[in-house]
């Protein structure tokens, strides 16, 4: 690390399976490194499926005893976890600005937000309720209890290396599952410090291991092996596809919090400064490389120009720089690749007669990945835009004149995560609240997630909910029992 640690131990370049760190079985290991200089961070084990396997087999024997402790017990542990993320959360966010590249403030939002989510799950153990039934017989009494699915495989994308992981396992081993999980490969230092602090929490060995390298070779054996029952995904549709698809020869279940294509809509009744405000929260968080950023902006004809020069005149200001550095906003984009896509998709639109009056270009003083904070106007569906996941800094401006005209293009996507629409107009928040084909809305807001509320998608968004009370179903079976007497 560039930057020195209170605590050093939480930087861990090896993998962590059955409560042992452990190189890859070839000794190989792949650099990691810092998207706002492009230095190396660290190096990652390049493990394959014979790890991967053993991991499963050794989650499968912590499992059997894991799932005997009470729910109390079980959240005592978690909750051990969650104070000590709290305790070393300056270290945490240093790991993770400098694989990921968010601003401080930003990571340690996320590490925050991540302990609420532990927290709310150590909580949420203790209420799995099962049900009785009213029989139809005499004689009979007929219930349901809940219980651990077993094994989980999860994995898990680079643009929040926290949070995606504590959305996932911390229900799995509230409910009483073991975990082996797969961080994305730009990522992987957060997750082994988050393995660091689980095991001082007392998390038993074996229950959560952590899987570094080859993804297709780790993907396979996860998605293949029968002792994993389900596997929780977060990331591309395209890659969610493929693992369901896997999922299904052995008849798994899974959870897919895929990617997104969310409208943000800005009516002529819109509070126009709130909804600036939230534009620039929703779209500019995490360089807009978040899976429920806006990413159509759609404001209706009479407020068109007003909404696009207030805009315009805010992105102006925003501060982009390396995530280390004070006041930046935001930091820059996770690879190449990104760059590359961002840069193509917005000359595409400046090809078929959108503008740029704010940024619209890469920013190659800064390095080589970051990219201008853009806005663009005059942006019509025949452009790309419209139709791809920007994952990158660009606020691209469509004109609408209707209601109906505005929901229909809101919906007309294969897409179903976030939607926002910002309108004053009591009827109006119900009518389209109720007709926008997705699941999550922000009514006259721009923001969504938290621990407490259900976080998923319809449509090729995804299956399954993430957090609130449903968080923790999705790591549970119901076993009804019917009870014979004379
Ligand atoms: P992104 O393009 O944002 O990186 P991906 O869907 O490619 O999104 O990646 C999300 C996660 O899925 C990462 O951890 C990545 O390594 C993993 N991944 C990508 N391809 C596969 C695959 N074939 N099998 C298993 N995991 C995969």
């Amino acid at each position: 690390m560039s930057v020195p640690l209170k605590d050093e131990s939480l930087f861990r370049q090896q993998a962590f399976i059955n409560g042992k760190w452990i190189d890859a079985d070839s000794g190989r290991k792949v650099p990691v490194y810092d998207p706002a200089t492009g230095k190396e961070v660290g190096m990652m084990p390049w493990m394959g499926a014979a790890e991967t396997r053993r991991a499963i087999e050794a989650a499968e024997r912590a499992f059997s005893l894991w799932r005997k402790r009470t729910a109390k017990e079980r959240a005592a542990v978690l909750r051990r976890w969650r104070d000590l993320i709290l305790l070393h959360q300056d270290d945490l966010a240093q790991i993770m600005t400098a694989e990921q590249g968010k601003p401080l403030a930003e990571a340690r939002g996320e590490i925050v937000s991540s302990a609420g989510y532990i927290e709310w799950f150590a909580e949420e153990a203790k209420r799995t309720y099962g049900e009785t039934i009213p029989a139809g017989n005499s004689g009979q009494q007929l219930l349901t209890i809940r219980q651990p699915i077993g094994v989980v495989a999860a994995i898990t994308p680079w643009n929040f290396p926290i949070q995606m992981i504590a959305r996932k396992c911390a229900p799995a081993l509230a409910a009483g599952c073991a975990v082996v999980m797969k961080p994305a490969p730009q990522t992987p230092f957060s997750a082994l410090a988050l393995a660091d602090l689980g095991q001082r929490a007392g998390l038993p060995d074996g229950l959560f291991n952590i899987v570094t390298g080859k993804a297709g070779e780790i993907g396979d054996e996860m998605t293949s092996n029968h002792i994993v029952r389900k596997l929780s995904f977060t990331g591309s549709t395209v890659v969610g596809k493929v693992l369901m698809e896997k999922c299904a020869l052995t008849v798994k279940q899974v959870s897919m919090e895929l990617g997104g294509n969310a409208p943000f809509i800005v009516f002529d009744d819109a509070d126009l400064d709130r909804a600036v405000n939230h534009v620039i929260a929703s779209k500019f968080r995490n360089a807009g490389q978040t899976c429920v950023c806006a990413n159509r902006i759609m404001v209706q004809k009479g407020v068109y120009d007003d909404f696009a020069r207030r805009l315009s005149e805010r992105v102006r200001g925003l501060k982009i720089g390396p995530g280390t550095e004070d006041g930046v906003f935001l930091g820059p984009l996770i690879d190449d690749r990104a760059i590359d896509k961002v840069d193509d998709l917005v000359k595409d639109a400046l090809s078929k007669g959108a503008k740029a009056p704010v940024g619209g270009a890469p920013l190659k003083e800064l390095g080589a990945q970051f990219y201008a904070p853009t806005v663009l106007t005059d942006v019509t569906q025949n452009m790309q835009v419209f139709h791809k996941e920007i994952f990158g800094p660009v606020a691209p401006l469509y004109c609408f004149e209707s209601e109906e005209e505005a929901v229909s293009l809101a919906n007309a996507t294969r897409y179903g995560l976030a939607a926002y629409f910002f309108s004053q107009d009591v009827g109006r928040v119900w009518r389209v609240s109720e007709a926008l084909e997705y699941g999550m809305v922000g009514a006259n807001s721009g923001t969504l997630s938290s621990e407490a509320t259900p976080f998923g998608g319809i449509k090729e968004s995804g299956i399954g909910r993430e957090g609130g009370k449903y968080g923790i179903q999705e790591y549970l079976e119901i076993k009804y029992i019917n009870m014979g007497f004379d």
